[in-house]
């Protein structure tokens, strides 16, 4: 009998398909936090290899000038990471980053389908991003670059270009490096596999946090401590699942896995 979502009320899978397309997967802010994490990675990635990069999806102003104010009059439009004068002063590169899922129906009835090719799914999304901040970009003399990978570790082209433009064809020192390892030598390869890699950690903490709330969701509340449950009450409950107690992080229930030893 398969768990329901209680979010779109339709079945869950044994293979966490259903996460990554369902109509309400952004329930709590679970893609939300996906993206975040991807997009601290790579932000943190680039800054280690000395890159001047800043995060500009919140809080460090309108970088696109007039040609980013909505029309509304409200806010403005924002990509994720700037590359602060990446051509020239005051030319800079802006990054979008994303996760794409190749089982989206929009991937899957491509030609080619994201059932046949990898990386389908995360060309689509990429090249909406680029109709969306390319002309934003252009309006104040900069470029930009779609960060597009798929929930299985997929990247699009222009993401594999963005790497590759930061890090060249250099190896890492050694010497220099104090996280340097002989599984990633290249500065390539180390970049690609840091943001790769959380990507894909980050949907598999998604679907970690799916199931708690669908599966375990009752037990996660009882565990939680009456102060934390009323804090969460206003803010509703995304607030309880970002918020969470010691006993709901170190072990469920509040027993720790030393004390049954
Ligand atoms: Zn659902």
């Amino acid at each position: 009998m398969p768990r329901e979502c209680k979010g779109c009320k339709g079945p869950h899978d044994e293979f966490a398909f259903h996460p990554g397309v369902c109509k309400a997967g952004n329930r709590h802010g679970l893609w939300t936090q996906r993206h975040d994490a991807f997009q601290m990675s790579l932000h943190a990635a680039l800054q280690r290899l000395g890159a001047h990069v800043v995060s500009c999806s919140s809080g460090s102003g309108n970088w696109f000038g007039t040609a980013g104010c909505r029309p509304d009059g409200k806010g403005y439009k924002r990509a994720d990471i700037v590359g602060v004068n990446k051509y020239a002063v005051g030319r800079h590169l802006f990054i979008d980053t994303a996760i794409a899922d190749p089982n989206a129906g929009a991937a899957r009835s491509a030609v080619p389908s994201a059932a046949e090719a990898a990386g389908v799914a995360a060309e689509l999304r990429a090249s909406k991003k680029v109709a969306k901040y390319a002309p934003l970009a252009g309006a104040v003399s900069s470029h930009f670059m779609a960060a597009v990978v798929e929930r299985y570790g997929a990247c699009c082209d222009s993401l594999v270009g963005l790497l590759k433009l930061y890090t060249g064809d250099g190896e890492r020192d050694p010497t220099v490096c104090d996280d340097w390892t002989t599984f990633a030598t290249s500065s390539t390869t180390y970049l690609a596999s840091r943001v790769v890699f959380t990507a894909v950690v980050a949907d598999a903490c998604m679907v970690e946090r799916v199931l708690s709330i669908d599966v375990a969701g009752a037990a996660m509340a009882s565990a939680m401590p009456a102060h934390a449950r009323a804090y969460a009450r206003p803010a509703g409950p995304r607030c309880a699942f970002e918020r969470p107690s010691a006993s709901v992080v170190e072990g469920r229930g509040g027993i720790m896995w030393y004390e049954s030893m």
